[in-house]
């Protein structure tokens, strides 16, 4: 039968579609037979036309693929390849041809050059490449001469030919060589490992560098083994065992040595030869992390005794109030302050007061409870908080013990020196319940335990507000009286003792209050040292009293009290200098009086200070010779144009020789130092008549006159040149 396939006619209706399936079945079934009918019917130049396009078509075919493709028969002769192998092959593509063994043609490339790898070696590289191509499948990378890469894959076919393909890699070799330059060059420890088992596959030199580890020691462990063990149940916890995803987090790493380092990490996916893989790298942050506990620990901690600071001790008060409210316990708040510190400190220096306080820091905490905390506010300002006290007694107790333990001689410098303190205290919760309103309630308290004779502690009342308001009203009106210009300067005149001529006057601070009278300087002086108005405050009198004494006669001087405190400040020099400028005094006609216990301080700024202020031609003077420490030590320290000898001996004349011995033996000081010696306090003619008797060369004193305000100056020297002239021929 010609055709066993009819096509039927195509049915008026639309056909189904399981029709339509069925039709194509059929017909596919039906081709074979088909077939056979017609190649019985070919001629041979039908079949050799269409292997020929066959033939074409494959071809066409394999030429579109991206990848060389080449097929050798069962001898390595070249059957067929595409345009594209012949491109990757371009140097050796004049030999290609159907029929030619690979073989030669690798010997031509190979004797051309055209296969880098081969050289001086050229026969047994050959020879491998030709037993590669027998193995049933093979896969490896071969380089040739233009510096490109190629992926030969091949694999045997049935007939023992061969089927090859040929990919070129060489874009992603040079990726792969950058990136191994980036990470074996790279500074920062770096590691790559197998992403499903976690297993180093490498480490940079930065890395081995770094941890101290040798890479095959490195080939055995894993990133897990990296961190310090007792974090390895956060790590799994945290990232659930899968330590791919670090953007940064610190963790702790352990080196060879199995010292700890902080590490920040930071990791990705990659793909190391065909396995994926995490690319890891590790930046030690030790030092940074404990540059920051050190600057989280200053933040928190007073520098020079280690306690708590304000600071902490507030946010550790919160945390304790917090705690409170679900324990209900009571919390106590004690402020202590030394009541004599600010004496110890002016006349010992700086240094002793410091040691003074450290000493004094480790007995406080000393008599604590593990759970109590101390703290440093601030200069001699200690605070202690009793965490869970339910008990008055108890609190008593403590802060009697503080004051005890304070009391106890402290050792400074081979000198034994006692303090006292006073100790203020407030309640959480009858007091107050919050961290402000506890310490200022103990604050109030300690005013009150200071008022109270000092050495003792005292509970919050309510009523101790008012005190501490009239404290700071006083203040405030200090800075008033300042600012509006109602501070007044009064002179008290100094009398040459032999001639009875007034050679000065020093300046004397006045305050006019408007509610209370004249408030004594003994009593605002130390209000401005402490609230920081001294330095205006001086500064004004250096001024005002420069400008008054250019209307004095020429021969009289100036004296200025300078506090020690204003030194701390700074800027004296410039103080003096423009206060001179601007009023045209000559500096020899001023004189600046200190105490010892700037001396005290011994401290070099303040010597160069008073010397470069000399060095104007001011004099420098000591004020209340004989009331300090150790004022002989510190007449040698600088050489001071008058001593002023203490109102205190001058009123002990009457009383006794001690007086008069301490009197004669500063005469017989000043005189071999070629100082002047100035008396305070003269009140009446008998200690005028002693101190003229002993060669004291001046005198002040409320017998020739107080401290008057400027206007009186000129009626001051006149009565006193009149009572000269009423004296002089008695004489
Ligand atoms: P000071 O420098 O020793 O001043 C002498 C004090 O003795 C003055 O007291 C003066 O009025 C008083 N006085 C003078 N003669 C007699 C007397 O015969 N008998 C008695 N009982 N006292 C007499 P004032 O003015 O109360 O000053 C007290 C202290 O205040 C001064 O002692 C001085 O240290 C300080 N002061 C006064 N004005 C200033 C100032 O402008 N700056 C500084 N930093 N301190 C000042
Ligand atoms: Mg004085
Ligand atoms: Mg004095």
């Amino acid at each position: 039968m010609a055709h066993t396939f009819v096509r039927k006619s195509p049915s008026p209706s639309k056909p189904s579609a399981q029709a339509n399936l069925h039709r194509v079945r059929a017909r596919k079934k039906s081709r074979p037979a088909l077939r056979l009918v017609q190649d019985r019917d070919e001629s041979l130049a039908q079949r050799l036309q269409r292997a020929e396009a066959t033939n074409k078509q494959l071809r066409e075919a394999i030429d579109m693929l991206p990848q060389g493709v080449v097929v050798l028969d069962r001898d390595g002769r070249y059957v067929l390849w595409n345009q594209q192998y012949a491109s990757i092959y371009k140097k050796s593509a004049d030999l290609f041809e159907i029929g030619v063994r690979l073989e030669d043609t690798l010997r031509i490339g190979v004797s051309r050059g055209d296969y880098p790898e081969a050289a001086g070696r050229e026969e047994q590289w050959i020879a491998e490449r030709i037993s590669r191509l027998y193995q049933p499948k093979d896969r490896h990378e071969q380089w040739i001469s233009d510096g490109r890469c190629i992926l030969i894959d091949e694999r045997l076919t049935t007939d023992g030919g061969v089927v090859g393909l040929r990919v070129d890699i060489s874009e992603l070799k040079e990726r792969e060589a950058s990136f191994r330059m980036l990470f074996e060059a790279n500074p920062v420890p770096m590691f790559v490992a197998r992403k499903d088992d976690k297993v180093i596959l490498s480490a940079n030199s930065a890395a081995l560098r770094h941890y101290g580890f040798k890479a095959e020691e490195l080939s055995t462990k894993t990133l897990f083994d990296l961190h310090h063990p007792e974090d390895h149940a956060d790590l799994e916890s945290f990232y659930g065992g899968n330590a791919e995803l670090f953007a940064g987090q610190t963790w702790r790493h352990l080196k060879a040595d199995r010292t700890s380092i902080d590490v920040a990490i930071y990791s990705s996916s990659i793909t190391q030869g065909h396995t994926p893989a995490i690319l890891f790298a590790a930046i030690d942050i030790t030092e940074r992390k404990l540059a920051e506990a050190k600057v989280a620990y200053l933040a928190h901690h007073d520098a020079l005794t280690g306690l708590a600071n304000r600071v902490f001790l507030r946010e550790r008060l919160n945390a304790l109030l917090t705690s409170r409210k679900r324990s209900g316990n009571g919390i106590a708040v004690l402020c202590i302050d030394l009541d004599n510190f600010k004496v110890i400190n002016d006349s010992m220096g700086h240094a002793a007061g410091d040691s003074l306080l450290q000493q004094l820091a480790h007995r406080i905490q000393d008599t604590l409870r593990k759970d109590d905390i101390a703290a440093r506010l601030g200069g001699d300002e200690f605070a202690v908080v009793l965490a869970n006290t339910n008990h008055a007694v108890e609190v008593s107790s403590v802060a009697q013990r503080i004051i005890d333990v304070l009391r106890e001689p402290f050792e400074i410098a081979d000198l034994s020196m006692n303090v006292t303190a006073s100790v203020g205290i407030a309640l959480c919760p009858s007091d107050a319940d919050t961290a402000e309103a506890l310490l200022k309630n103990a604050d109030l308290a300690l005013y009150q335990a200071k008022e109270d004779g000092k050495g003792c502690y005292r509970y919050f009342e309510a009523e101790m507000n008012a005190r501490v308001q009239a404290r700071r009203k006083i203040e405030s009106d200090l800075h008033h009286a300042h600012m509006s210009g109602a501070l007044e300067i009064h002179y008290q005149p100094l009398v040459t003792l032999n001639s009875g001529e007034v050679s000065g006057f020093e300046a004397l601070l006045r305050w006019p209050h408007p509610e209370r009278g004249y408030i004594p300087p003994s009593e605002f002086i130390p209000i401005a040292e402490e609230c920081g108005l001294i330095a205006p405050i001086t500064d004004f009198v250096l001024h005002r009293a420069c400008r008054d004494a250019t209307t004095w006669p020429k021969k009289a001087r100036l004296a200025v009290n300078m506090s020690p405190q204003r030194f701390r400040i700074g800027n004296v020099f410039q103080a003096v200098s423009e206060a001179l400028k601007a009023s045209g005094l000559e500096p020899e006609r001023l004189e600046l009086e200190i105490t010892e216990a700037l001396l005290l301080e011994n401290s070099e700024s303040v010597l160069s200070i008073l010397h470069a202020i000399r060095g104007l031609g001011v004099r420098i003077s000591m004020d209340d010779f004989g009331t300090g420490y150790s004022s002989l030590s510190y007449l040698r320290m600088f050489p001071f144009d008058k001593i002023k000898i203490d109102g205190s001996f001058v009123r002990g004349i009457g009383f006794g020789n001690e007086s008069q011995a301490i009197i004669r033996a500063i005469m017989g000081l000043g005189s071999s130092l070629g100082m002047t010696i100035t008396a305070e306090g003269i009140e009446t003619e008998s200690e005028q008549a002693f101190l003229r008797a002993v060669g004291c060369d001046e005198g002040q004193g409320f017998l020739y006159s107080k401290a008057r305000p400027v206007a009186e100056v000129p009626r001051i020297l006149d009565a006193l040149s009149q009572a000269y002239l009423a004296q002089a021929p008695a004489k």
